[in-house]
């Protein structure tokens, strides 16, 4: 267990790699971390794929990037001419971009950057994918805050855009699979998981210490259709379907 000041570091790896946890095959430019003896893993098994990718450049950009993410991540590349590895930029959280970028842009630059970026986002994205999973949130977490489904749902549909086909997706929709994209979400939106990883925390550690806050808004999320309930004329407690 580490609990240095130590960065976490992402890899651009520079041959074919498959993830170790969920066995994913990441192509040959993905972007890992390496987590000791379990090898290579997929950013979305090490939870960082919510984090936005600042390339290197503006050197007050990146500081105060940094200063404002709760966790942030240096991206690494191996240079082959160079024999060493070259940092590409950081990842950071999104609150904390929009941040910095307030503070260090003028207005119009500003416009610009969230133009483009919100284009690129909506061109990732697989609409089609988007609105179910956002409607099955909806279905299985009724007691989910409105607008959430959607947040949950674009984080999790990034993930499958441009990499599966339509039966990949959908075990998506699976309830399982949908409750680990609503964990996932308040893992980093409700607890203070983002900082116990920023502090050298292993994830098994740290969704340990958060696991308590999460089963208490799951439940509180979870469609009242879901949970027992009490029938009016017989008093019976059973499970509508
Ligand atoms: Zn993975």
């Amino acid at each position: 267990m580490q609990r240095g000041k130590e960065e976490i570091k992402v890899f651009i790896s520079s041959r074919e790699t498959r993830c170790n946890e969920c066995g994913e095959e990441l192509g040959s430019k993905a972007w890992i971390t390496l987590a000791g003896d379990r090898g290579a893993l997929c950013l979305s098994c090490a939870d960082l794929d919510h984090l936005l990718f600042l390339p290197s450049g503006n050197v007050a950009l990146t500081r105060r990037a940094r200063k404002h993410s709760r966790l942030s991540a240096i991206v690494l590349k191996w240079s082959r001419s160079r024999k060493r590895y070259e940092r590409q930029g950081l990842l950071v959280e999104a609150q904390a971009l929009e941040k910095a970028e307030e503070e260090c842009l003028g207005d119009e630059d500003l416009r610009e950057l969230r133009r483009k970026r919100e284009a690129t986002r909506r061109e990732e994205l697989d609409r089609r994918y988007l609105d179910q999973f956002a409607a099955r949130v909806r279905e299985l977490f009724a007691g989910c805050p409105a607008g959430r489904e959607r947040e949950i749902a674009e984080h999790a549909c990034l993930k499958y855009s441009g990499r599966v086909g339509r039966s990949a997706f959908a075990k998506a929709l699976d309830e399982q699979a949908v409750r680990l994209a609503v964990t996932a979400h308040l893992r980093h939106s409700e607890t203070r998981y983002d900082e116990l990883l920023a502090k050298g925390y292993d994830r098994w550690e740290a969704r340990a210490a958060v696991e308590e806050t999460i089963a208490r808004i799951l439940q509180k999320w979870e469609a009242p259709s879901r949970r027992p309930v009490k029938t009016g004329r017989t008093g019976n407690w059973k499970r509508e379907t």
